[in-house]
């Protein structure tokens, strides 16, 4: 019989002795007896005034009941689970043209992933460097202001998710996820993901399981082609046949997932040439808010912020009903970590946030995001909201000075409207410059996240803070565009289109998008399945 037991406390600093003497005291079982345990989740309690502790749940096979099953008034919270045997893919006869992925983000390389676990290893095609190039164009635009228009954070291996806190909780539940987990373990990501309740991975190791991913893929069979841009999809009759790499390779296939992001303009041009279904979608848009990290330790710990091992606190605020008319709230917290310069597009500023698997940087960043509806994209067409985040990240880099440094404001000064040109330290690189952060913004978000802010404040006091500044623009929180499929994952009207990841308007963040790229896969391979 296997049991999982949940909320076993033990004291902050602790051994796996005290995991096993805390789980004997509350099944009444011996340590012995318990023997070897596996541990399944593990979130701190930091809250209030006691001091912080760990809970865990754990998982182990026992030869009989724990005592207190039998008992009345224990209450100890548990299950009694079977053997649980992970997802896999059934094998599945490879067809004459290989299906082609567009798109090495992580729905890109989860779904080749997939389709070469059953046996279809596929042609990978990213418009974008290897990792180890991309780092370095990457950080000459940071450095200098150089933009590589298709290798930078948004494009490359790895897709936007390189250069990120990398983060991993999702609201989306599957038992695929502990799959993905395993496989990013497998790669070389710490073994602490498959039990952290919010596990995060940090961007310099991400870099290194995205390149273990590459050779692991190509171990089973995929080709990985760089610097492939796919700039046209053969579709005639609604049916695909091919795609056009670069302008001038054609290359035949019946199967395309489609894992491009949600930063490519010209994939959706594509789509739309070819008429596939597309329509336009609310997003969320507004600002970076950066603290000290100090700042956000102190109020989530209170006393206990200075005590050794904590990790850095974050936070999630929202503010719904009875605050603003739109729904504001934070996004993509990177603890310990820095704002960063995120543009792909030439004239354009985007902020984001990363950390590193420390994060054990002086800042605290998060974005502070209210919705954005296709109401307010002023025109009907299903890629208006494209036109629209461009025009603001053009109007921030234009404010800005031109040169790629965001605007930026001190938090008091634009919440109270005031402007005395002059920032603090912001970790931005290549730095920002003091504007009126009302100028980069829509009056409705300026107004919304005003108002979402106060809210804050009062649900998270210290959180106005004199020290915290705003920058700007975070304007790629999700697609503005959905790519509509049927229920099965194929394009709605376009025969061997399987949209997926963040770009589909389906998913959105690593593990669903990671996730939505298996069930990409998926639909492909039962597709296959039928015509064998
Ligand atoms: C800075 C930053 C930090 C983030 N932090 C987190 C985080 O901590 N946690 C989290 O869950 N999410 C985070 N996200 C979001 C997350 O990265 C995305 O949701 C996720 O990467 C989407 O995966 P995807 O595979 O669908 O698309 P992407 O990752 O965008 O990958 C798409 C790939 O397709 C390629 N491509 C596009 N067009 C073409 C073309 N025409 N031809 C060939 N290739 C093409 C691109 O170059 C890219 O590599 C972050 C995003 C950014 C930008």
């Amino acid at each position: 019989m296997n049991i999982q037991i949940f909320d076993i406390r033990v004291p902050f600093e602790h051994s796996e002795k005290d995991i096993l003497a805390a789980l004997a005291a509350m099944t009444g079982m011996s340590p012995e007896e318990i023997g070897p345990f596996r541990i399944v989740r593990k979130s701190l309690d930091a809250r209030g005034r006691r001091p912080p502790s760990w809970l865990y749940s754990v998982r182990f096979s026992a030869s009989r009941e724990p005592a207190f099953i039998k008992e009345t008034g224990k209450e100890v919270k548990y299950k009694i689970t079977e053997d649980e045997s992970p997802p896999g893919f059934a094998a599945v006869s490879p067809p004459e043209k290989r299906p082609v992925v567009i798109g090495c983000g992580p729905a890109g390389l989860f779904g080749a992933y997939a389709l070469a676990s059953s046996g279809v290893p596929v042609l990978l095609l990213e418009k974008g460097r290897k990792i180890e190039t991309r780092r370095r164009d990457v950080e000459a635009f940071w450095k200098e202001g150089l933009l590589e228009q298709d290798s930078n954070v948004h494009f490359g291996e790895g897709g936007a998710g390189a250069f990120s806190d990398g983060k991993l909780t999702t609201r989306v539940r599957s038992g695929f996820l502990d799959m993905i987990k395993k496989s990013l373990v497998d790669f070389g990501a710490p073994p602490e993901i498959l039990y952290d309740a919010k596990p995060h991975i940090g961007t310099d190791k991400l870099r290194e399981v995205v390149g273990n991913f590459r050779r692991g893929l190509a171990g089973m069979g995929c080709e990985i082609r760089f610097g492939a841009k796919v700039t046209g999809i053969l579709a005639p009759r609604g049916v695909v046949e091919g795609l056009v790499v670069n302008g001038r390779e054609e290359i035949p296939t019946g199967h395309i997932l489609l894992a491009a992001g949600q930063s490519s303009p010209e994939i959706y041009r594509i789509l739309e040439e070819i008429g596939a279904d597309l329509e336009p979608k609310a997003f969320a848009m507004g600002l970076r808010i950066e603290h000290l990290q100090e700042t956000i330790n102190g109020i989530q710990y209170g006393a206990w912020s200075g005590l050794k091992g904590l990790p850095p606190a974050d936070y999630f605020l929202t503010a719904g009903p009875g605050g603003p008319a739109r729904g504001v709230y934070s996004f993509c917290m990177c603890p310990g970590g820095c704002v960063i310069a995120s543009s792909s597009e030439e004239g354009g500023v985007v902020t984001n946030g990363m950390s590193l698997h420390r994060r054990n940087g002086a800042y605290a960043n998060s974005a502070i995001v209210a919705n954005v509806r296709p109401g307010d994209f002023g025109s009907a067409s299903p890629l208006a909201g494209l036109e629209f985040r461009k025009f603001w990240e053009r109007r921030a880099f234009t404010a800005a000075g031109g040169d790629y440094r965001a605007p930026a404001q001190g938090l008091l000064e634009f919440l109270q409207d005031k402007y005395s040109g002059r920032v603090g330290h912001a970790s931005y690189r290549p730095g920002v410059k003091p504007v009126p952060l009302r100028d980069v913004l829509p009056h409705f978000l300026t107004e919304a996240l005003k108002q979402g802010l106060l809210r804050f404040g009062e649900k998270m006091p210290g959180f106005i803070s004199p020290e915290a500044n705003l920058i700007g623009v975070e304007t790629r929180t999700s697609s503005p565009v959905r790519i509509t499929r049927r229920e099965d994952g194929r394009s709605r009207n376009i025969a061997g289109l399987y949209p997926c990841g963040e770009g589909s308007g389906y998913a959105g963040g690593i593990m669903s998008s990671a996730l939505d790229g298996i069930r990409g896969a998926q639909a492909i391979l039962k597709n296959l399945e039928k015509k064998s």
